[in-house]
């Protein structure tokens, strides 16, 4: 019987600072998965790279893209615009590859209304003062800008319950090698339709 084998579509969200940049880069190593790599009007940090961390447009750019239907989810996080641009992630899932998204709590919430079938993953911080720790040791944002990311931690952990999964972040490998089994475990599903 020939049945068309779509990959999974990966959520992953928590907040800024908790480490999900770090525990993806970390997964990645340990099991096949495409990475999509998001649209942003923010400012590139140092170190960062073009086309590798995000793609990074101007207002007006990403205005246009909007309005082309060009993102799957998008939304302002933070007093920028984020968005995932669509064409790639299904390019992907329709190889029957799986994608993950890094994405904020009210991108996952547009992912759940158009694909109900993704997986939703948080990723929460050992404690609130780790966070900050971890939030300011980055040293790749200003004070006003923690502030911001720390203010909207209570609204984020507020969508917890949106999730099929959570994992705290204690130790980056540990927490990759859950979301790995996690992976796994829905790659072996008998029904997708959850
Ligand atoms: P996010 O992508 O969630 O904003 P990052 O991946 O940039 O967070 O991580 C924020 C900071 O925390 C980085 O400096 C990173 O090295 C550090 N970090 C991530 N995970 C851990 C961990 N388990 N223990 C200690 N430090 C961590
Ligand atoms: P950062 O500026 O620290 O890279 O990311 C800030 C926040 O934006 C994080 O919560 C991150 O998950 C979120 N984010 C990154 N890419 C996207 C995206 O494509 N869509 C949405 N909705 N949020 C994103």
């Amino acid at each position: 019987m020939e049945r068309e084998n779509i990959g999974n579509l990966i959520v992953i969200s928590g907040p800024s600072g908790v480490g999900k940049g770090t525990v993806c880069r970390s997964l990645l190593k340990k099991i096949e998965v495409v990475y999509s790599i998001s649209a942003t009007t923010r400012r590139k940090r140092p170190g960062e790279i073009q086309g590798k961390d995000y793609f990074y447009y101007t207002r007006e750019e990403f205005e246009k893209k909007i309005n082309e239907d060009a993102f799957l989810e998008w939304a302002r996080v933070y007093g920028n615009y984020y968005g995932t641009p669509i064409e790639f992630v299904d390019q992907i899932l329709h190889e029957g590859k799986d994608c993950i998204l890094e994405i904020d709590t009210q991108g996952a919430l547009q992912v759940k209304e158009k694909r109900p079938e993704a997986i939703f993953i948080f990723i929460l911080p050992p404690s609130k003062e780790e966070l900050i720790r971890r939030l300011t040791g980055r040293g790749t944002e200003n004070e006003k800008e923690i502030n911001t990311r720390i203010g909207k931690l209570e609204e984020e952990l507020a969508h917890l319950c949106d999730y099929d999964y959570k994992i705290i972040n204690d130790n980056i490998e540990i927490a990759a090698e859950k979301i790995k089994a996690i992976i796994v475990a829905e790659r072996c599903r008998v029904k997708k339709n959850k």
